[in-house]
């Protein structure tokens, strides 16, 4: 059908198994989430998800517009903690703001407050402020970046120091493809959606020594965010349920991994990578190359040609302290 040769033509879709026998199933039983921005859209989602698989959940929600304007109302969260409870599981609802560093600290401390502990963050909360980059004045790139990255700082933090002691915890960065890739109008979205993918690249190592995984998804799905981005028809199918299982893996004990990107929306999932080309060493390190030897070796430079993936900084410098032999003269 019509609807099935766009997705193959653009993604191919592979069939999805059936769903786990029960026993099978992974459950969060005596695991606490707090959830950011969890009063709608794709958090609202994993709150329900989570809940329904035995976990404890802290749904934060300001309750703010899209662009981040107004605020103060407690119904959305409380909304979901209603939802949560009618289908027999553990909800609180918080209402402080993530931008914060007291934000972050009281959202945290209510998980601790209702249920003693806190498992699995997943900064999850956003706004949008779109401007072309001219148009991108000083308010509009700050109140993106207070709540994208800061409010990750702000939450985490606090969620971290106790995760380090008893040895366990999960963290969920939010990305997006604007980031990753690149969208119109969006520089401070896109700088601030990559910010927390390096956040993640250095929290991963200060984690990897106490089980704690921080993982980055970049999902695609219909909300209040993408309404007026996506042809309608689309739009119907990129449903926030399509992205929860991706998110719910990187929080379970399960998850193994730690300092990943995957993208995931109606039913297409792969990972993502920041990849190292293969290098070239111009001149034996005792005179600096110059403008032409650049030029000269443009293509060589340039070229991903067996590109790697490196862990940290320290890898990045082994790989430049052993490079392969000086390339050739250039002609
Ligand atoms: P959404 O607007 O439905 O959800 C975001 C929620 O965050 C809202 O309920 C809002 O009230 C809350 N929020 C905003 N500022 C807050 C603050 N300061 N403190 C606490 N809560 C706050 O949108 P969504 O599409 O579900 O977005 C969820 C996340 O996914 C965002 O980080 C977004 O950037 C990201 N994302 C979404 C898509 C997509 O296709 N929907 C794509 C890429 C990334």
């Amino acid at each position: 059908d019509k609807d099935r040769g766009f997705r193959n033509y653009f993604w191919k879709a592979t069939p999805v198994p059936g769903a786990a026998a029960e026993m099978d199933k992974i459950n969060f039983n005596d695991r606490v989430a707090v959830i950011t921005g969890a009063g709608g859209g794709l958090g609202r989602t994993y709150a329900l998800e989570l809940a329904s698989r035995g976990c404890k959940v802290v749904v934060n929600d300001l309750g703010g517009a899209r662009d981040g304007s107004g605020g103060g109302s407690a119904s959305p969260a409380d909304n979901v903690v209603e939802e949560i409870k009618k289908m027999g599981g553990e909800a609180v609802a918080n209402y402080d703001n993530v931008a914060t560093p007291e934000g972050g600290a009281a959202i945290i401390q209510s998980a601790i407050d209702a249920f003693g502990r806190i498992d699995i963050v997943i900064n999850n909360a956003g706004i949008l402020r779109d401007k072309s980059f001219l148009k991108m004045e000083p308010e509009n790139w700050n109140a993106v970046m207070a709540v994208h990255l800061h409010g990750a700082y702000n939450v985490t933090k606090p969620a971290f120091s106790i995760m380090k002691q008893q040895g366990f915890g999960r963290i969920i960065m939010t990305t997006s493809a604007a980031g990753l890739y690149g969208n119109f109008g969006q520089t401070n979205y896109s700088a601030a959606k990559m910010a927390l993918v390096g956040f993640m690249n250095t929290l991963k190592l200060e984690g990897a020594k106490y089980n704690i995984k921080v993982n980055t998804v970049a999902p695609l799905a219909a909300s209040r965010l993408t309404e007026d981005i996506m042809p309608p028809e689309i739009f119907a199918k990129m449903k926030p349920e399509f992205v929860s299982p991706m998110v719910l893996y990187l929080a379970s004990e399960d998850c193994k991994e730690s300092g990943q990107i995957f993208n995931a929306g109606m039913g297409y999932f792969n990972r993502a990578a920041v990849m190292t080309g293969p290098s070239v060493q111009l001149g034996e390190g005792d005179t600096p190359p110059t403008l032409e030897d650049i030029a000269d070796n443009w293509e060589a430079i340039n070229s991903m040609e067996g590109a790697k993936e490196l862990n940290d900084l320290n890898t990045a410098m082994f790989d430049m302290l052993s490079p392969p032999a000086p390339a050739a003269e250039a002609a």
